[in-house]
């Protein structure tokens, strides 16, 4: 049984073979389909030239970005779907980059050029798969093997080794045996991988099933791209039961003395989003202590809100810092209606302005009053806060 493609693949691949060429879909979609899963995107190689292709889809609309490394992009149905030529990619000397590209019409010299065998196999609805490095195999025995000589395609382009360890941990596949040996043997060229590349590889292979396993027996990998995780012992088995890439990578930290430092230095050296940042910021200064009464989780939520508490409650768990799950405490206190927010307050800025407070004294006050509040010391009520008030600033200002 031919496998059903989307429509508008149907149409490119159709069109390309009514004039003469030959069209497959290939790489990760092909892996897959062939895994039972559906696809997330489609990319068609062909044996026609970047001109060829053009002549063919002249009547379409069509982006031309991508043609001088031979893709592509026709729309169809304003869905974009990518063509690429059969391509070699020649020599690398940068480790990285191949130093020029040309254009073949052999199928084997587009796949031969592929990461894994897994990723290199191409499929059409009439010829069916085409696989010439046993990735047919590979997929069933769930292994990750490079095409050719393991070393050579790693020192071709590191990024690769990174790209094994994010497969295995999201395929939940294993790495095979010399291409393992390879990725240990030349992780150094991992320098010559852009920051925000390795960042890309390292945020999924973290959000995978087997981000333990692997984590654990490509350590070296990890410190080599993140160096101040050196010598840390690392909570992996807390990576499972968290349910974002922030929170796993925080907790990647979180037995460091140091956590922050080393945290924040990561973030600086992988140029990562300031939304991470901001994660390791609140949480790392205070995972480390367990979770105490309902006082310690009202400044919790002044501090950090609703989302952050929730967070800082899932790593503590996640850590083995608090013997259970906390987050049902944490609702059943919200379901109260508690004060921990200044605007939770009976009294505002402006009664204490009209009670002679200025300028930043009037913030302290209120951060003051809260913190009375949350203690149980006063009750959230506009009198009695008022009194308290007056009470803090004349032990204060003797006023
Ligand atoms: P996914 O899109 O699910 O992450 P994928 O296999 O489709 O996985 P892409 O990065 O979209 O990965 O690349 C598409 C295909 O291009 C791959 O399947 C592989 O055949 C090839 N490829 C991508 N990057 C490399 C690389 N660095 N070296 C060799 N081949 C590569
Ligand atoms: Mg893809």
């Amino acid at each position: 049984m031919p496998w059903s493609l989307p429509e508008g693949v149907c149409f490119v691949l159709d069109r390309l073979e009514t004039c003469g060429f030959r069209a497959d879909i290939v790489g990760g979609c092909v892996r897959d389909r062939m895994r039972g899963v559906e696809a997330h995107d489609y990319d068609i190689t062909t044996d026609a030239t970047p001109e060829q292709m053009q002549a063919v889809f002249h009547d379409m609309r069509t982006i031309e970005t991508g043609i001088r490394h031979g893709t592509l992009t026709v729309l169809y149905k304003n869905e974009p779907y990518e063509i690429t030529t059969y391509r070699t990619e020649g020599t690398y000397t940068d480790h990285r980059h191949p130093d020029g590209v040309s254009f073949s019409r052999q199928l084997s010299d587009d796949l031969c050029r592929r990461d894994f065998t897994v990723n290199a196999m191409c499929y059409h609805p009439v010829r069916g798969v085409t696989d010439l490095y046993g990735g047919q195999d590979d997929l069933r025995r769930r292994l990750l093997r490079c095409v050719g000589d393991p070393e050579r395609r790693l020192e071709e382009d590191a990024l690769r080794i990174l790209r094994a360890l994010r497969f295995s941990s999201v395929l939940d596949f294993s790495i095979e045996e010399a291409t393992a040996r390879a990725i240990h043997e030349k992780k150094q060229l991992l320098h010559a991988v852009s920051a925000e590349r390795i960042y890309i590889e390292l945020k999924k292979l973290l959000m995978g099933v087997r981000v333990t396993d692997v984590l654990m027996q490509y350590r070296d990998v990890l410190d080599e791209i993140v160096p101040t995780l050196r010598d840390l012992p690392l909570s992996l088995s807390a990576l499972p039961m968290l349910p974002t890439v922030e929170l796993r990578f925080c907790a990647l930290f979180a037995a460091a003395p140091d956590a922050e430092e080393r945290f924040l230095a990561a973030c600086d050296r992988l140029r990562t989003d300031r939304a991470l940042r901001r994660t390791g910021e609140q949480l790392l200064p205070l995972v480390k202590s367990p979770t105490g009464d309902r006082r310690d989780l009202l400044r919790c939520l002044f501090s950090l809100g609703e989302e952050g508490t929730e967070q800082l409650l899932l790593l503590r768990y996640a850590l083995g810092t608090d013997a259970h799950d906390r987050r049902e405490e944490l609702r059943a206190l919200q379901m109260q209606a508690p004060v921990y927010r200044l605007c939770d307050l009976a009294v505002d800025g402006k009664t204490l302005t009209e009670g002679g407070l200025r300028g930043k004294a009037v913030g302290e006050m209120l951060t003051r009053l809260l913190y009375a509040v949350m203690d149980g010391k006063v009750e959230n009520e506009r009198e009695a806060l008022l009194r308290y008030c007056e009470q803090i600033r004349e032990e204060t200002y003797g006023i």
